[in-house]
């Protein structure tokens, strides 16, 4: 990536007032996780070690096939805690986002590892950010699922709002990816096999994310990818949005597109950006980095080229995610039955060069 780029946040200005962020008045998610059985480990329990499901020789590249958190060591815990600063042993810092810094944290009563984000509430204010702040805690602490950063909890105090988070031990996927330049295509689909679990976890509950790129995807202790950052993303209860927002290199026709914009879009924003993620992981840039007008000229007519390295199945996947109408997007489902994931994904990357070695 190169540092000339212009950054590839743009944020959306909106207003609400914050007060309407109280320390989290609904049931206490320590409550449903202690009922849901084995969630609660990953909210009570240690930090979790390699389990029975994801065995070592699973995994390769430092991603395992599976990674099921190990079976709940409950540590019993006041079903409605508040939390506050002081229950916590700060850490190391673990990175610096434009409104705050997160540390690596432990809480004093359980030893349990998480990730604290700090925000200042001024700075959100001033960066009138109280909405986008607002959507990340009241979706991200709904969802429940094995490539979703958790958001367990989260309080406050009279300056700063502090969110309780999943700690992803191997941090961004981005730096991993700028270390790499480009993965191989087995480490590539694993990553998007992941993503479209979560994507199909998302939409099951009428989510959008609005904003997957390498930046927003973190990766846990065993190699496999967290999705954060929900500050963009949506409930689309009834119908499709009309707002734009989100980054420029990863925007999907219908929201870059100006004789478009007044038309609404839906979750299948999340289809072409899977698209756009899959060339980058593939290919090491984005398939439509240029200067801002140009990115925005060549995504509405879906105007890119896939290198002669990348697979002729990746690419059949590639050509059929960014797809200038979303209804002709290939749906989540059916990515899951892509040769490219089956490929990859059902067998271990071993297993598939023995096979390579045997057929040459
Ligand atoms: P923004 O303010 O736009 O969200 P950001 O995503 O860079 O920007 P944060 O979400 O505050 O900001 O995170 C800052 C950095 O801290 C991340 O880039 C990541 O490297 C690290 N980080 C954040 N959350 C975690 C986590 N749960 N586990 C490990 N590292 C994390
Ligand atoms: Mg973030």
């Amino acid at each position: 990536m190169d540092d000339t780029k212009p950054d590839r946040k743009t944020k959306q200005v909106t207003t609400l007032p914050l007060h309407q962020l109280h320390n989290s008045s609904r049931p206490n998610l320590l409550k449903i996780a202690l009922h849901r059985g084995a969630n609660a480990s990953t909210i009570i329990g240690p930090i979790p070690v390699r389990t029975r499901e994801s065995k070592p020789e699973d995994a390769q590249d430092g991603l395992p096939v599976k990674t099921e958190p190990p079976a709940p060591s409950v540590i019993a815990q006041p079903v409605y805690k508040q939390f506050h600063l002081g229950m916590f042993e700060i850490g190391r810092a673990l990175g610096k986002g434009k409104f705050g810094r997160v540390y690596l944290a432990r809480e004093r009563a359980s030893g349990f590892i998480c990730a604290l984000k700090t925000l200042y509430k001024d700075e959100i204010q001033q960066g009138r950010m109280e909405k986008q702040v607002l959507r990340e805690v009241e979706i991200q602490s709904n969802l429940r699922h094995p490539n979703i950063l958790k958001l367990y909890n989260h309080f406050h105090d009279s300056k700063r709002i502090f969110f309780i988070l999943e700690f992803a031990g191997q941090g961004e996927l981005f730096k991993h990816l700028q270390r790499e330049v480009r993965f191989s295509e087995w480490k590539a689909a694993q990553y998007i096999a992941q993503m479209v679990s979560a994507l199909r976890y998302l939409h099951g509950k009428h989510v959008i994310h609005r904003d997957i790129k390498p930046e927003n995807i973190l990766v846990g202790i065993y190699g496999e990818i967290k999705l954060s950052d929900f500050g963009w993303s949506v409930h689309t209860p009834s119908n499709r949005r009309l707002t734009q927002c989100g980054t420029l290199d990863y925007l999907p026709p219908e929201m870059v597109d100006p004789t478009r914009l007044n038309k609404s879009y839906d979750e299948k924003v999340d289809l072409w950006s899977l698209g756009v993620l899959m060339y980058e992981l593939l290919v090491g840039e984005a398939p439509f980095e240029d200067i801002p007008l140009m990115t925005q000229r060549r995504i509405a007519k879906a105007d890119m080229t896939i290198p002669g390295f990348v697979s002729p199945e990746a690419t059949d996947l590639i050509r059929k995610l960014l797809v200038v109408d979303p209804n002709k997007r290939m749906p989540l489902e059916q990515i899951q039955q892509h040769p490219w994931i089956i490929k990859h994904c059902s067998t271990g990357e071993r297993a598939a060069n023995r096979e390579k070695s045997r057929s040459s």
